[in-house]
């Protein structure tokens, strides 16, 4: 099996990141999605205001059935990611009203510039808080799962649940009991997400890299106006993930356009 990269975005809307969240979240779901050969990794952050969800349901799976607070921040996505990259959003609020701590994918149609998935994680999914380390990578379970064609996220499992999105085998990453904290994926489960349109070939040989804090303090934001001649500074946005995925970066120039986005 070749190893296979996804791509992860953060928008960070008022939720607490803190005790290296995102890190935590991303290494938690490579230990799980491992099994299948697909490693994740985080491209860049984007911090916006703040979007409290607790007066919120967060069953809408689908974009067009949210109110216009979630819809608003949906909309805002780092300057990068395409109709196939994937956004996590963390914001503020314990939980959505419904109780849900992580919902996902939120994808809009084709004809919309979809798939575009999201995921939106509330401040009870904190590795900290929550008795699981596992709940991004059970929403990016139902992200792998996602057809974009129809928009349908069935879980291929021989167990899975009628309405096709979750799992009845308890030890499953998809249970719909939650996940637990040793969760495991199954065969058909590691083909249908080897076959993601989010899942692409890792083009750059596996290499440990500690980006963060490296080479002393991170330098401050350049003024607004047009780049400095010469070729572009590079900041690598990886907070010291192993990277198998290494070769993407962004700009000092671009990245402090994100910043004011
Ligand atoms: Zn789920």
């Amino acid at each position: 099996m070749d190893p296979l990269c996804v791509d992860l975005w953060v928008v960070i809307a008022g939720g607490n990141v803190s005790n290296n969240r995102i890190q935590r979240d991303i290494e938690a779901a490579n230990e799980v999605w491992k099994t299948c050969r697909i490693h994740f990794s985080l491209k860049g952050i984007l911090t916006i205001r703040s979007v409290n969800v607790e007066k919120f349901v967060g069953n809408g799976v689908f974009t067009s059935s949210n109110p216009p607070e979630i819809l608003n921040m949906l909309s805002i996505r780092p300057l990068y990611p395409g109709r196939y990259k994937i956004v996590i959003y963390y914001v503020d609020g314990k939980r959505f009203s419904d109780g849900a701590n992580g919902v996902s994918p939120y994808p809009l149609p084709l004809t919309e510039g979809g798939p575009r998935p999201s995921i939106i994680l509330t401040n009870d999914a904190h590795p900290d808080v929550t008795f699981t380390r596992f709940v991004l990578a059970h929403e990016l379970g139902h992200t792998l799962f996602l057809n974009p064609n129809n928009l349908t996220l069935t879980n291929p499992s021989t167990t899975a649940t009628p309405d096709g999105f979750h799992d009845n085998d308890p030890n499953n990453l998809m249970f719909v009991g939650g996940v637990g904290s040793n969760p495991t994926i199954n065969k058909e489960q590691c083909e249908k997400a080897r076959l993601s349109v989010f899942a692409r070939r890792c083009w750059v040989i596996p290499i440990p890299i500690h980006i963060f804090p490296p080479f002393g303090p991170v330098p401050p934001w350049p003024p607004p106006g047009p780049p400095p001649p010469g070729p572009p500074m590079m900041l690598h946005m990886f907070y010291g993930v192993e990277n198998p995925c290494f070769g993407s970066s962004m700009t000092w120039n671009q990245q402090y356009w994100n910043k004011l986005g």
